[in-house]
């Protein structure tokens, strides 16, 4: 038995970071949608926007480049 009590994570793949469509900060925790990253604050903030937010509107422009047509 090497180790007992706490659980240990198993070693994560190397990631690199990515670049938020977002806020443009380079982060490796967050999602991938249609090839664009989404770092977790941002996706969270984003749950948490009431769609009468201001922001709200920032995030939909932000997510509008991902899924629109080129
Ligand atoms: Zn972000």
């Amino acid at each position: 038995m090497a180790s007992q009590g706490q659980p240990v994570c198993p070693p994560a793949a190397p990631v690199r970071p990515a670049n938020c469509i977002v806020c443009g900060e380079a982060r490796t925790d967050g999602i991938t949608v249609c090839g664009a990253f989404i770092c977790t604050a941002c996706e969270r903030e984003m749950v948490m926007t009431d769609v009468s937010d201001a922001r709200y509107a920032f995030f939909v422009e932000r997510l509008r480049q991902i899924w629109a047509p080129r």
